[in-house]
């Protein structure tokens, strides 16, 4: 028998699940697809939002607009499931050379709220800090783990454990079927797996791999993010986060020894407390060449649309861009000039 739904959502990591959440709110007949054993960025991450990017510590993209809406998103989520989601947690910053400590003075002096001095943190006897230390504000940890499992937990009526293959979809004058499935829009929001698929895949996707270590770090305090040349982001209990690498070429998605040998390296010299390596995670970021999401509908099939490319700021863009889009479909309000896959109409028509 054919059910009939407004949208179809494929995937379910940070972005499916955000876009199922708001079609659920909205009372909106959804069905969404995903395949837990394909590999999802969204469970490896560190589930940080941090508005400080890069080695010169410059204000992220839209974290203006998008961090007081995500805190809330965020926050909503967790009041209406009941369990803990998002945490604020400040980056305590371990300057890793007196360049970057320079880096960080100047921002400090220079145009940055978010930049915090840190003169007498708790955290500074676990830590080897011969280039002092200072505090990015506004920062925080969202449990990924927890959150995808919540999120699936939710939309349970409308969730199907498969694969999505794309030679069982037809489109028709009023939307899409798959299967025994009928809906309006179908949205993609399948990570890296957007690479090969037919409607979207020229796009300029850049994968991007991140290796990281889950390590159990007894007595080191669990309420800030740690930043040296690695991040140190509090996962569970004594568990920790450290990582990630930042690769735009390799050869597979497995884990590296050469990964392993610098986290242990670096985590020699900047802890002054033991530590116990029990997990070596990878990921693929979603990436992309312009560092900017891929939103919107295509532009010669409007029954398929696209919610992909957060790259390294899933946590923060996810939220936001989904209701973006939901609401461009909904209501034909306007989506980010600088998001919406309209810029890329010549590659996709
Ligand atoms: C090591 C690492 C650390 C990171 N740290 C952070 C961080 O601290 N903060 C931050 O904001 N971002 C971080 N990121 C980036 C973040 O993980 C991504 O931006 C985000 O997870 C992308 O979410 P997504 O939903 O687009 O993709 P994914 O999480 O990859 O989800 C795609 C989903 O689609 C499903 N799927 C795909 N194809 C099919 C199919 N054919 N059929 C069925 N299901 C399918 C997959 O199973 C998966 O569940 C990190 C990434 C990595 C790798």
């Amino acid at each position: 028998m054919q059910e009939k739904v407004k949208y179809l959502i494929v995937g379910q990591g940070l972005v499916g699940t955000w876009m199922a959440y708001y079609l659920q709110e909205k009372g909106i007949p959804f069905k969404i697809i995903n395949n837990t054993q394909l590999p999802s960025a969204s469970s490896v991450a560190s589930g940080v939002i941090n508005p400080v990017t890069g080695r010169r510590m410059v204000q992220t993209w839209m974290i203006e607009t998008v961090l007081p809406f995500v805190v809330d998103a965020y926050n909503q989520f967790q009041e209406k499931a009941g369990v803990a989601i998002i945490k604020k947690a400040p980056v305590a910053l371990i300057h890793p050379s007196l360049q970057m400590k320079e880096s960080f003075d100047y921002r400090l002096a220079h145009e940055n709220v978010y930049l915090l001095k840190s003169d007498t943190p708790n955290w500074k006897s676990f830590f080897i800090t011969p280039f002092g230390t200072g505090e990015i504000g506004s920062c925080y940890w969202i449990d990924l783990v927890q959150f995808l499992k919540t999120g699936r937990e939710k939309i349970k009526d409308h969730y199907l454990e498969a694969t999505f293959e794309m030679e069982d979809l037809k489109l028709n004058s009023n939307g899409v079927e798959w299967k025994n499935l009928n809906a309006e829009k179908i949205i993609f929001c399948d990570g890296v797996q957007a690479m090969e698929n037919p409607f979207f895949k020229a796009l300029p996707f850049a994968p991007n791999k991140g290796e990281a270590l889950i390590v159990d770090i007894p007595g080191l305090p669990n309420k800030n993010i740690y930043k040296n040349n690695v991040s140190i982001v509090p996962w569970k209990e004594n568990l920790f986060w450290v990582g990630a690498s930042f690769e735009w070429k390799y050869e597979n998605a497995n884990p590296t020894n050469s990964f392993k040998e610098k986290m242990i390296s670096s985590l020699d010299s900047i802890l002054t407390i033991p530590y116990k390596i029990v997990d070596h995670i990878v990921g693929i970021r979603p990436a992309n060449t312009e560092r900017r999401p891929f939103v919107g509908l295509h532009p010669t099939y409007p029954q398929i649309g696209i919610c992909n490319g957060m790259g390294t700021k899933g946590c923060s863009l996810a939220p936001y861009f989904t209701l973006e889009l939901i609401n461009h479909i909904e209501m034909a309000t306007a989506i980010n000039k600088e998001a919406n896959v309209e810029r890329f109409k010549h590659l996709l028509a």
